[in-house]
């Protein structure tokens, strides 16, 4: 049997390798090192990048991709900076990122009936651990969640893009977005 070594992976709920599960808690241990006490707004993606390069939290500080549209978003500037002080700066703005697959998925053909077994999952994280201010979907391939998301009790209220989410590797959303929070912010005082 070569599913003998497999375990079920809690960030993803695919039966996974031990190189998989490693991975998948050193991504958790990276995020955690940086999670507000107090998490103002939860940027949600739909799964993790599969580049070190382009998660957020990676220690190596290249910020590619999603990682630098995230940072653009939460008003953080990496240039001429640590890796660590770049993130402690975006954790004390009282942002974190994840995800709702914690782990990439390497087959993007399923990705919308994956993305939709994971609610039930993400739905606890945010109501028991998390509980953020507000909520904000960050990629277009959560569009067919949405409506599912707006009906759950998660506890806080979700900030779109008019009915969609931010797509915020579009440079047109990262800007709505950015104004929604200053909106968000400024209300909330
Ligand atoms: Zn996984």
């Amino acid at each position: 049997m070569v599913t003998k070594n497999l375990l079920q992976c809690d960030g993803c709920g695919q039966l996974a390798s031990p190189e998989h599960i490693a991975k998948r808690l050193e991504r958790l241990e990276w995020t955690t090192r940086y999670r507000p006490v107090h998490i103002g707004t939860l940027l949600l993606g739909a799964a993790a990048p599969s580049e070190d390069a382009e998660f957020l939290y990676s220690p190596d500080g290249a910020f590619a991709g999603e990682a630098g549209a995230v940072l653009a978003v939460a008003g953080v500037s990496a240039s001429g900076k640590a890796a660590d002080a770049v993130l402690a700066e975006f954790q004390r703005t009282g942002f974190l990122l994840t995800y709702v697959m914690e782990c990439p998925l390497d087959n993007e053909n399923v990705l919308q009936a994956e993305l939709s077994s994971r609610i039930p999952a993400l739905v606890a994280r945010v109501r028991r651990s998390m509980r953020p201010k507000r909520l904000v979907p960050i990629s277009g391939d959560l569009q067919p969640l949405t409506r599912e998301l707006q009906v759950l009790d998660l506890g806080c209220p979700i900030v779109l893009d008019g009915d969609k989410p931010f797509a915020i590797g579009d440079a047109a959303a990262a800007e709505h977005l950015r104004q929604a929070l200053t909106a968000a912010s400024a209300s909330a005082r």
